[in-house]
């Protein structure tokens, strides 16, 4: 772990680098609390803190009571030491934010017990982030194909509305359904069904721009939004998934699965309003369209 020693007075910043090298902490120093600011807002992997109160420029208090109003997302833990040890002090350093307090003198156990308390802490927090991370990807995400999930595209969707609105882009939505899909689980196996739908996402997911997004809208049934383009655009990349996905049957285990694709494409032309369930439903009628017209090819949405 590594641990951010500030303290204007170097043979300190020296005792103290040397005692957490021994303990197995990486150090780094800064000579005053405008460094140590510094050090904070460029390295996010610095969540410890020794800091010494009374310094020029920024003081440890001051510090202190910075990081907590920046509303530090990752949290810092900060040990505030120094030779001010009255009951006041000690009120007034924990008061403006610091989490520990250790007054000099001091011996190195306790300074070593007291980080050993807060590296706890500060992995117990990192732990939560991190579980947190993952609940958020696993509400957003279709956890077969690792798409976007039915909400989280609609929300996508929604966005992207609001900001074609704002900014009087065009953009485009295709809605796709894999055709006779009920018929490779018949054949093949609803393993060899699913091994289709993971290879399908990935296929949409290479031939479209950086910023379009798709979901899997439903069980065969994939969404994809394309801000920003124009009609040619959104035609292009309608044909390329297509080919992509006709061309090249799907292989599983000793299969080789022939699979095609219907698409609707609703474009929403600059400026123009819309409304989130009226381009679904124009992208849905036109791949309905598609279906009606043979499969395996693309409709625009009537305007
Ligand atoms: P069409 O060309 O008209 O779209 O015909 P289709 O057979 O693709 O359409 P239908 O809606 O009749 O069937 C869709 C099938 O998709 C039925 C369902 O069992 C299958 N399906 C839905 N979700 C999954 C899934 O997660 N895995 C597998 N293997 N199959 C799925
Ligand atoms: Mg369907
Ligand atoms: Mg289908």
């Amino acid at each position: 772990m590594k641990v951010l020693v500030a303290d204007d007075d170097q043979i300190s910043r020296k005792v103290v680098k040397a005692q957490l090298l021994k303990w197995g902490y990486e150090v780094v120093e800064a000579e005053d609390g405008e460094k140590a600011w510094q050090i904070l807002n460029e390295e996010e992997s610095l969540r410890m803190v020794i800091v010494d109160w009374m310094m020029p420029g920024i003081d440890g208090l001051e510090l202190c009571h910075k990081l907590r109003e920046s509303g530090d997302k990752s949290y810092h833990y900060i040990i505030l030491l120094t030779s001010r040890d009255s009951k006041d002090d000690i009120i007034g350093g924990l008061n403006a934010g610091a989490d520990d307090y250790i007054t000099k003198p001091y011996m190195a156990q306790e300074l070593e017990v007291r980080l050993r308390a807060g590296a706890r802490i500060l992995n117990l927090q990192q732990s939560l982030e991190k579980a947190l991370e993952a609940q958020s990807y696993q509400a957003q995400h279709d956890s077969l194909t690792g798409l976007l999930n039915h909400r989280q595209i609609l929300q996508v969707l929604e966005n992207e509305i609001i900001r074609s609105a704002r900014q009087g882009s065009s953009m485009a939505v295709i809605m796709g359904d894999l055709d006779h899909f009920k018929k490779v689980n018949d054949t093949y196996g609803h393993v060899a069904g699913d091994a289709v739908l993971i290879e399908t996402a990935e296929r949409l997911r290479n031939n479209i721009r950086l910023y379009d997004k798709v979901g899997r809208y439903g069980g065969e049934e994939f969404l994809l939004v394309l801000p920003g383009c124009t009609m040619d655009e959104a035609l292009m990349i309608g044909k390329r998934i297509l080919e992509s996905i006709a061309n090249q049957p799907i292989k599983f285990q000793d299969y080789s699965i022939p699979i095609t694709i219907s698409l609707g494409l609703a474009f929403n032309d600059i400026g123009a309003a819309t409304d989130l369930a009226d381009i679904v439903q124009a992208a849905d009628a036109a791949m309905y369209q598609a279906k009606q017209n043979g499969r395996n090819r693309l409709e625009l949405a009537a305007n």
